[in-house]
This record gives structure tokens, sequence and C-alpha cells, in this order.
């Protein structure tokens, strides 16, 4: 059994990120937190709290990395939305139970110590999906 909690966050690829960053923080007033890099992922995230969500800033550390690929695929833009549930383990495990495609059957590392998976677009309408939990 798991439970989806709220949205989490919005993942936004961009290609600079303290560009990006100034929009939110200058124009919207809004107020970021550190920012982390993600060796896994080759990415650099920035968290903007937003009410009870928060908006994920993510720029490539390589041109390798999976958001470099997406900006250039799509350019910049909402690369994932993330939900958060209160068990991730068993939230995967009854998702591939019910045929899920998911391409993540694991957990793994997620910026500010979340536990992350992610699932595949073509189970979700669409969008890639992020489950998080977090401590
Ligand atoms: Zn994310």
């Amino acid at each position: 059994m798991f439970k989806v909690l709220k949205v989490d966050h919005i993942g936004i690829a961009v290609s600079n990120l303290e560009q990006a960053k100034k929009f939110y923080t200058e124009t919207l007033g809004m107020t970021a937190l550190g920012e982390e890099v993600v060796e896994q992922q080759k990415v650099k995230v920035c968290f903007i709290p937003c009410g009870d969500s928060e908006v994920e800033l993510l720029e490539s550390t390589s041109p390798e990395g999976p958001i470099a690929k997406f900006i250039e695929k799509n350019g910049e833009g909402i690369q994932h939305v993330a939900l958060r549930v209160d068990n991730i383990e068993n939230a995967l495990a009854d998702l591939k139970a019910k045929g899920v495609r998911l391409i993540d059957e694991q957990p793994r590392y997620g910026a500010g110590g979340a536990s992350i998976a992610f699932v595949h677009p073509k189970a979700t309408g669409g969008i890639l999906l992020e489950l998080s939990q977090r401590k």
C-alpha cells in the first residue's frame, strides 16, 4: 500500500541555471534554496519553494546528461512532474504488479536526500513522472 500525498515539484530543464533562477527570484520574488550537483544524473539543481510545492530548475553538467538530451530534443521547459508518496518501495512494487512501465524499479538518490524513481511517459499520458519520498 502507498499513498500519493501531493505534487512535490515540477522539474524544469534550463540551459543556464543562474539566468533561469533570476526570473524566479528577482522577477517573481521567490526565494531559491541552495544548489546541488547530482553526479549520477549529470545535473545541477536548484529548488524554489512555492507554497506547498516547489519548482526544480535543472541544468545539465554534461552534454551526455538526460537534461542536455531533453533540451536538445524539446528545448527548455517542463521535463518532469514529481508526486510525493509516503512509501516509494511499496509504490514501485505496486505499480510493477499492475504492469506499469517503470524507468526505475528501485529508488535512487534524488537532490535534497529524497528517494526518487521515474515512471515511463508511456504509462502516464505523456509526462515523465517522478515519485519522490522525502525523509
Ligand atoms: Zn525532480
